[in-house]
Parts: C-alpha cells; sequence; structure tokens
C-alpha cells in the first residue's frame, strides 16, 4: 500500500475501507539469515537498511514488547546535526541527510520539521565554545549562525531578557535542525521493512544467545529457538543485559532520563531551544503541548520512570528561562532508559564473537541518530567492513584508551554526558 494524495482522496470519498495493516503478524520461522534483537528505532532502521541498501531478504527483527514500545516512541524528538568532534560530526551530519530525504524514501510521514534549534548562552566563555562549535559545524558543511543577544530576542521574544542572574548573551542557530515525530519514525521503519520482507516478531524475548565454537549460531526466545547466522543486539538501555547473555561485559551504564508535556497551547513556541545555564530545553509538538526535558536522574536504573528532584530542577530551570510557561499545567512525565557510554558517544561494531555484532551506547541522542545509525550498522552487517561516517565507534577504544570520543570533555564518566 503507497500513501500519495490521490489515494488519500480515493479513500475519503469511499469510505476508508482500503487501508491495509501497516505490517503483517508472522511466527517466527526456525531459522534466518540475520537476526535483529531490538524493535526500537536502530533496530527497525538496521533491518530496512540491509533490505533496501543490500538486498538481503531473509531478516527478522526481534521484539520482546511491541514495536516502537521503548525509547524511541519516548524521546522528546529533537533532531539535529551540531556535534563539534570528528568521529561524531561527519556521522551526525550524515543523519540529518537521511532524515532530511526520509519521508521520500519511507513514503510515510514522520513529521520532520526543520523548525530551528537554538542553544542560548549566557557568557564570554560559553560564546566561544558555541563558537568554536559553530564553526565546526560549519566545516562539515551542515548551518551555524551565532546570534546575539538581539538575534535571539527577534527570534524567541518571549525569553525572559531582564533577569540578571543568567543573562542572555546569545545563541547558536542551527535552523535545519528540529523535530520529528518519534512513533511515526518507528512505524515508517517498520513498514518499509516489512514491505521488503522483513519479519517483525513482537512479543518475542530474547533470553539467551547461542554461540558455539566462537560463533553465533541463533538464540533463544520466549517463543523458541531461532538459528541465524548473523546476530546484531541493538537494545539501547537493555544493552548490558543481552551482552551478558553472550559472555560480554560492556562500558555502559543504564541511566534515566524523564520529560514533560504540557495540556495543548496555541502555537507560541515555533523553535527548539536550550538553555545554557541548567538542563532544561524545549519544543512544542504538532499537537499543541509543551515537550520538555533536562539531564538524567544521575543514578542508574531500568526503570522507566524518574524521581522528583530532576522533576523540580528541570521546572525551575524552565521558569528561570520563559516564566510564561508558569501558565501551562503538566499533563504527563516519564522515563526511559539511557544506554550511556564513558565517552558519550555509540558503539556500532563486530564483537569477539563471530557473526555477533553490537549497536549501542547512544546515550539521550540517539533518535536524531536513527537513520545512520540503522544505515551504517547495516553495512557492517552484510558487508563486515565499517562505514566511513561510523568508524570511530570501536569498542576497543574503551579498553585501549585510543579513539575516544569526548564531546562534553567531561571525562570518563557515565552520567555527565
Ligand atoms: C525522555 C527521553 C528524551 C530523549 N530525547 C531525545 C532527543 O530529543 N533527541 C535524540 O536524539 N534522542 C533523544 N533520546 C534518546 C533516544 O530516544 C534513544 O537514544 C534511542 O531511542 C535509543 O535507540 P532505540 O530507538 O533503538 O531504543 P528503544 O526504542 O529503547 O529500542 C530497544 C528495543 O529493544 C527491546 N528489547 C530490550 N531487551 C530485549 C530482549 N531481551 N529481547 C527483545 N527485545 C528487547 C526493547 O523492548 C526496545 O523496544 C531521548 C530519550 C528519552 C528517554
Amino acid at each position: 500500500m503507497r500513501f500519495s494524495g490521490l489515494k488519500i482522496l480515493k479513500e475519503g470519498l469511499t469510505g476508508n475501507k482500503g487501508w491495509t495493516k501497516h505490517w503483517r503478524n508472522p511466527e517466527p520461522k526456525k531459522e534466518y539469515d540475520i537476526l535483529i534483537i531490538g524493535g526500537g528505532g536502530h533496530g527497525l532502521s538496521t533491518a530496512y537498511y540491509l533490505a533496501k541498501n543490500h538486498g538481503l531478504k531473509n531478516i527478522a527483527v526481534l521484539e520482546k514488547g511491541y514495536v516502537g514500545g521503548g525509547n524511541v516512541g519516548r524521546n522528546t524528538t529533537i533532531v539535529r546535526a551540531n556535534y563539534f568532534l570528528p568521529g561524531n560530526s561527519e556521522f551526525y551530519s550524515h543523519s540529518l541527510k537521511l532524515w532530511e530525504g526520509l519521508e521520500q524514501d519511507l513514503n510515510y510521514n514522520v513529521m520532520h520539521s526543520k523548525r530551528g534549534l537554538i542553544n542560548l548562552f549566557h557568557s564570554d566563555g560559553q560564546r566561544d565554545a558555541f563558537a568554536r562549535r559553530g564553526n565546526a559545524m560549519i566545516n562539515q558543511g551542515d548551518d551555524a549562525f551565532l546570534l546575539d543577544k538581539e538575534g535571539v530576542r527577534d527570534l524567541l521574544p518571549y525569553l525572559d531578557f531582564e533577569q540578571t542572574r543568567f543573562p542572555i548573551y546569545g545563541g547558536l542557530y542551527h535552523p535545519r535542525g528540529g523535530s520529528a515525530r518519534h512513533d511515526a519514525v518507528a512505524w515508517g521503519y517498520a513498514r518499509g521493512a516489512d514491505t521488503r520482507g522483513v519479519d517483525l516478531i513482537q512479543n518475542c524475548e530474547v533470553t539467551g544467545i547461542d554461540i558455539k565454537q566462537g560463533r553465533v549460531t541463533g538464540v533463544q526466545t520466549t517463543r523458541g529457538s531461532i538459528n541465524a547466522k548473523k546476530v546484531g543486539i541493538v537494545v539501547a538501555g537493555r544493552s548490558g543485559q543481552l551482552a551478558a547473555m553472550a559472555g560480554m561485559s560492556l562500558p555502559i551504564e543504564s541511566h534515566i532520563l524523564q520529560a514533560f508535556v504540557t495540556e495543548g497551547l496555541k502555537p507560541c513556541i515555533d523553535h527548539v531551544v536550550s538553555f545554557g545555564m541548567g538542563h532544561f530545553y524545549i519544543s512544542q509538538s504538532d499537537k499543541g503541548g509543551l515537550v520538555f526535558g533536562g539531564d538524567l536522574d544521575f543514578y542508574t536504573s531500568y526503570a522507566q520512570r524518574g524521581n522528583l528532584p530532576m522533576k523540580e530542577h528541570v521546572m525551575e530551570a524552565g521558569m528561570t528561562l520563559m516564566p510564561m510557561i508558569g501558565k501551562a499545567r503538566v499533563l504527563r512525565s516519564w522515563g526511559g532508559i539511557m544506554d550511556m557510554t564513558p565517552d558519550g558517544s555509540p558503539i556500532i561494531d563486530k564483537t569477539g564473537i563471530e557473526g555477533l555484532y553490537i549497536d549501542c551506547g547512544w546515550c539521550y541522542g540517539g533518535f536524531k541518530a536513527v537513520p545512520a545509525s540503522g544505515y551504517c550498522f547495516a553495512h557492517l552487517m552484510a558487508t563486515d567492513r565499517y562505514h566511513e561516517v561510523a568508524s570511530g565507534f570501536r569498542l576497543s577504544r574503551f579498553k585501549t584508551g585510543y579513539g575516544l570520543i569526548d564531546e562534553e570533555g567531561t571525562g570518563s564518566q557515565h552520567n555527565l554526558h
């Protein structure tokens, strides 16, 4: 089923009876060429690009819950390419380009909106740091403009420019940054993969990984054992648990990140804005809710909910920056499990076990990475070669210390990135 204006018109006139299911609900086969563990954004995009770019067909995605029920459906939807360090810079640049063609590629409306991202700065030192970042972005071929205070006021007149504690000096403006509808991204990739013959097996938890003589041979699941020639672990916050099934220990900690949404309001915030002196960033969803978040809860956990101190911190930061949001009522808050690495950058790599690959460590920035992660991980799984824009994301860097990509410059503390 292809979506088009004509199809919508026809269905509208004929009682909407011609729409079919987005994907099948197949029983798992006994054997596949490739198994992807995890039906989140990264797992689904990997399966999609394995089929589309590499012509592979005998693939299954094994998801313990339902497709899109993990972090891909729990994030605050920010998409950007404003990274500073080589390694990250070219990867996220590649990802943003894939985002820009994604709806046509998937024939699916993921509501990608290039509304512009503005990172505010509040001191001379921060201005210098953002100027350097902006130059790095331009050198990479992406867009960046350094705004002064009046430039920010033109775009964001609702900020509190009078407060003296954290005066707004200016902002780094990234016009191609923005947001996308998170569920739709999962659904679009799921539909695209299914159309190309990938089996999406939901309610199928992987409970063990079979390894014989240093080579992966399949997995154990709640729906029986499944053989495979190659297996990819793509389970975000659960990466440590899956790796342990293969006898591996990862340099990853799982931490909670919370987010919040208010009741629907008339359009008032038409960019993505981040505060430079507290943990707070915000955008407005197409339904009108103000979607915002802050920092990690600072303790490790697998709970998909957070605690009150971080809620208070985020609300305080929001009120400091834009007191007008004090009038909005918060409808919901929730949390997701973030796979935090020691340098804040991800892992797309082979493991010491032949045929077993891993894609993880997305910290709290993995939504924007969904297209490029799937693209590059599929490349690695299909060809056994690293894609050039993801060649720095090696697991070995945490053992040797060589090639660390410490974007925030905070050292090896998982919860500070
Ligand atoms: C509150 C919040 C805000 C965020 N905001 C942003 C943002 O604005 N921009 C951005 O770029 N990133 C953001 N992120 C980060 C981003 O959401 C994640 O980095 C990314 O979604 C992780 O990859 P994924 O989509 O594949 O993960 P998931 O959707 O979590 O997919 C992993 C899947 O693996 C499945 N799984 C786990 N164990 C097993 C098993 N044993 N067997 C089978 N399946 C299993 C899970 O059920 C899950 O569906 C945010 C995250 C949170 C929580």
